[in-house]
């Protein structure tokens, strides 16, 4: 269904990331691989599914690095038709005590990453009559949690400008759209699952139990793969009108 197009999923050498990726390459989408860490088995993965795939390490906390690699990607694929803005990391501790940098660092990779992206894709998609921007926001974009100040407040803040980008394309064949994933297994998470364990003083798995017995009625994880179908779903023909949504994939968690 992709054949012929390129992603650029951000932060996607790992987690969701690298799951979206994967479901995108196995549309046919070539694609265009960021993130730190280990970068030749992610590479690997997504090859597996025949797609074909390059790489640029830009640090989403830098505006420059950030315009390097969209004219990386044209350069290796012609255009970015699909922008998953997904790059994005956490810091948990109440208001109080909450180190500054750490906010800005939060702001800078979890929101101004995806507007810096997001202004420097939209004119060739524009002009190609043509485009998918997939945000991925979270469940933290529709509610709080406490000491997650930074984080919610970014995340509500890509929620919107989710909305923003779609009303301003609404016309053309760009969409726009959120996703809110609650719960995901995935490295980010992992620390809060070992944080959790060690001040309960109680196995992985019971921390787990507990992680997800406070919020996700459910009491299952999201996986990267489910989170891949829905981001299918946005650039599929039958995603043409939808635009501006935030749609969670939370196991409960917003509608209590
Ligand atoms: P992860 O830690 O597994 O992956 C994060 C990715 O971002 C990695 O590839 C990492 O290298 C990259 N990254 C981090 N800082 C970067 C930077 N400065 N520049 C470039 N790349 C950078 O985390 P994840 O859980 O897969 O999170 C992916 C996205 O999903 C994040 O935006 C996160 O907020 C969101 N999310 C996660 C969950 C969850 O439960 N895991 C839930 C809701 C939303």
């Amino acid at each position: 269904m992709l054949k012929g197009k390129t992603a650029l999923v951000t932060g996607s050498t790992s987690g969701i990331g690298l799951g979206l990726a994967k479901a995108l390459a196995a549309q046919g989408a070539n694609i265009v691989l960021n993130g730190f860490g280990d970068v030749d088995g992610p590479k690997a993965e997504v090859a597996a599914l025949g797609a074909q795939v390059a790489y640029h390490g830009a640090d989403m906390s830098k505006p420059a690095e950030i315009a390097d690699m969209l004219t990386y990607a044209a350069a290796q694929f012609g255009r970015v038709d699909i922008l998953v803005n997904n790059a994005g990391i956490q810091h948990v501790s109440r208001i109080e005590n909450f180190a500054p940098e750490r906010w800005d660092a939060i702001m800078a990779i979890n929101l101004s990453s995806a507007f810096h992206a997001t202004r420097l894709a939209l004119p060739a998609m524009q002009a190609a009559g043509w485009g998918r921007i997939i945000n991925v926001a979270s469940v933290h974009g529709l509610v709080a949690s406490a000491e997650k100040s930074a984080y919610v407040a970014a995340k509500h803040g890509v929620v919107g400008l989710t909305k923003v980008t779609a009303l301003e394309n609404a016309t053309t064949g760009v969409t726009c759209n959120a996703i809110c994933p609650g719960w995901v297994l995935t490295p980010l998470v992992q620390k809060q699952v070992d944080a959790k364990a060690a001040a309960l003083g109680v196995s992985n798995d019971d921390a787990i139990k507990a992680i997800l017995g406070e919020k996700e009625p459910s009491m299952q994880f999201t996986t990267p793969e489910e989170l891949g179908a829905l981001a299918v779903f946005f650039c599929s023909p039958a995603g043409n009108n939808v635009r501006g949504v935030a749609w969670n994939m939370d196991g409960g968690w917003v509608a209590q």
